[in-house]
């Protein structure tokens, strides 16, 4: 009863686990976005987001701002940033001039990070 059983090629086996994967996450995907689009079409859900976005935009905002106000030229994570492209790691400190803010001098000398690509 019952012939040999073939053994799976373990590339063709691999083959098979990802595309089950690959159909797995699409299916979720799919199962998501309807979720949400009916989730949507309610109008008072639509305020909820609304209203859930706009505060929470702002309050990024705020944080960013005073991150940037504690400890300028740095990232979310506290690591050093360039101060002009606000990508790249700082190798260097470049001297720059920027208009003064009082009378007493018409430029004052700040000191930037510089990654040096930008
Ligand atoms: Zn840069």
């Amino acid at each position: 009863m019952g012939g040999k059983r073939q053994t799976v090629p373990a590339e063709f086996a691999v083959q098979g686990e990802v595309m089950i994967r690959t159909a797995r996450v699409k299916m979720r995907r799919t199962r998501s976005r309807d979720y949400m689009k009916k989730w949507r079409a309610n109008p008072k859900h639509r305020e909820l987001e609304r209203e859930r976005r706009d505060r929470d935009y702002v309050l990024k905002k705020q944080r960013r701002a005073r991150r940037l106000l504690l400890r300028p030229y740095t990232r979310v994570d506290g690591r050093p940033q360039c101060g002009f492209c606000g990508q790249g790691r700082p190798v260097e400190i470049v001297e720059r001039l920027r208009i003064s803010e009082t009378a007493d001098d018409e430029f004052v000398k700040v000191l930037i990070p510089y990654c040096g690509h930008c």
